[in-house]
């Protein structure tokens, strides 16, 4: 079976693409849903958590998002730990979520692969893009947020052109280019693929 990760800037449209691969039949491991998960019910993760940024960030065992969003609000260094932390709770659910999946290939979706080095246990990577501007206003109106607020998230992540050379599949979701056939040029691809290997 293939793993194949979903990737893509903020608002680029990953999940909305996600969706279509779902509607196919192909099984989909959301990443950013599971680190939440794992963030609130990992006790070894729980308590590396509570040891680095105190015990406060949990409140009767409720992960406070506001208290750790301010953390890493502006810290990189403060992201990049918390990151180290969940990337290995997050791949282990992983690796136990492709075991009880039987399908051709199973799609990763995660806002970072390239940036945390996951796409070493991938096949192969297929990256979702639109323009800044698109990507602005989609996370603006879905969260509610300011521009800065968004800007402040993308300066987070790898810029799209870096992300677009290392993958091996590019969707285009600009809203002009038609998304459902491109959806289709890739799962037929990947269906191939996966049957020569089988
Ligand atoms: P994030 O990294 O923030 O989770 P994402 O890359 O998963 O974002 P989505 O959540 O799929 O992006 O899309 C962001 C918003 O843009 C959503 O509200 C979604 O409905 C909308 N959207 C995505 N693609 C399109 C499209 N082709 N046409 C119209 N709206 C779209």
């Amino acid at each position: 079976m293939l793993k194949i990760g979903l990737t893509g800037g903020i608002g680029s449209g990953k999940t909305t693409v996600a969706q279509v691969f779902e509607k196919l039949g192909v099984p989909v491991f959301y990443s950013d849903l599971e680190a939440k998960t794992c963030m609130q019910s990992d006790d070894v993760l729980i308590g590396q958590l509570k040891a680095i940024f105190g015990k406060g960030i949990y409140m009767d065992g409720v992960l406070q998002k506001s208290r750790l969003a301010n953390i890493i609000f502006n810290d990189e260094k403060a992201l990049k730990t918390i990151n180290n932390l969940v990337h290995p709770a997050v791949q282990k659910s992983f690796e136990k979520w492709c075991a009880n999946q039987d399908a051709y290939y199973v799609l990763k979706e995660a806002a970072i692969i390239f940036e945390s080095g996951s796409e070493k246990g991938l096949d192969q990577v297929i990256c979702v893009s639109a323009p800044d501007k698109i990507r602005m206003q989609r996370v603006m109106s879905r969260d509610a947020i300011k521009e800065s607020q968004v800007l402040e998230r993308m300066s987070q992540q790898w810029k799209q052109s870096r992300k677009i050379e290392l993958a091996h599949f590019h969707i285009v979701n600009d809203e002009k280019q038609l998304l459902i056939p491109q959806v289709l040029e890739v799962h037929s691809l990947l269906l191939k693929q996966s049957v020569k290997i089988a």
